[in-house]
């Protein structure tokens, strides 16, 4: 991805553990990496298909000297996240937060902290087959389009299916959004979890009766098995109330590990 570089933007602020940092302050050195597309104002030498580096020098240095925080850690990912969420052109950034003035008492050259963030882009299935199915499904794709760390994307068509896994239970309403997070796989699935503690979902039976079920199918390319986390979903290549969902807003998506669209796994399972 193409880069816009920042370095050495010198802004005095008043981070620090000290109290004297939060009174004194003190001289930082930020340097940024926007990753972004600039291939349309390379070609069209028009500003508003960029992002302004003298915009971001600014809003730097406006978020570090109204903020103060105790550690450069925090002010790296706030900075970041602030940046990523206020310009939608900077698919992800990096951050050298450097605080080479730290009064340690030792001759030490420089301090710095290094992150690196960006918005990933995860696939969610969503499910109910209690109450007001539709509004269960409707209510949660709104708190994740309210939601500053998400920005949803697509969103299938709801469908209706026929309940799986063998317990004697109503209809399921089914469907598949895509959205953009910055947060990370096991806090979008805390997230996912809150909104489904917020519908009274109560899990009572495995695969039985729930308002409202949220699972993630897919983050980025990413293949995670973790004890509370599986990524890609491990059942989704058995489940045609996910791929035909799925296949209507993703259909050449490829599974990371299967390495077949979402078109192919769904032709496969129809037989
Ligand atoms: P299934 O995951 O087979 O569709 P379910 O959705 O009914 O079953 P839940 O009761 O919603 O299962 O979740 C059980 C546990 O699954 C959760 O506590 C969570 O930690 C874990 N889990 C593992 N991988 C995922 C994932 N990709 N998305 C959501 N939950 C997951
Ligand atoms: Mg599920
Ligand atoms: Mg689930």
């Amino acid at each position: 991805m193409d880069k816009i570089i920042i370095k050495d933007l010198v802004v005095f602020a008043k981070h620090g553990v000290f109290p004297e940092e939060n009174k004194l302050g003190q001289k930082f050195l930020v340097n940024l990496t926007l990753e972004c597309d600039l291939r349309q104002a390379g070609l069209s030498d028009e500003l508003e298909y960029s992002v302004s580096y003298a915009d971001i020098a600014k809003e730097t240095t406006a978020f570090l000297t109204e903020n103060t925080f105790k550690l450069i850690e925090t002010c790296a990912e706030k900075l970041a996240r602030h940046l990523l969420i206020m310009y939608p052109a900077i698919k992800a950034l990096e951050i050298d937060l450097q605080k080479p003035w730290a009064p340690i008492g030792l001759d030490v050259g420089n301090v710095m902290v290094s992150l690196k963030r960006s918005w990933h882009q995860a696939y969610i299935a969503l499910g109910s087959n209690m109450g007001a199915k539709e509004k269960y499904l409707n209510d949660a794709v709104q708190i994740l389009s309210n939601h500053p760390d998400c920005r949803v994307l697509k969103i299938s068509p709801f469908i209706t299916t026929t309940p799986y896994g063998g317990v004697e239970q109503d209809d399921f309403l089914n469907g598949v959004l895509l959205m953009e997070t910055l947060l990370t796989p096991l806090e979008l699935l805390d997230l996912l979890q809150t909104l489904e503690r917020e519908a009274k979902r109560e899990r009572k039976v495995h695969w039985g009766p729930r308002t409202l079920d949220l699972d993630i199918l897919f983050y980025d390319d990413l293949v995670l098995s973790e004890e509370r986390l599986v990524i890609p979903h491990p059942d989704l290549a058995n489940r045609s109330f996910v791929l035909e969902p799925m296949s209507a807003i993703a259909p050449y998506f490829v599974h990371p590990r299967l390495k077949l669209t979402i078109q192919e796994l769904l032709k496969q399972l129809q037989g």
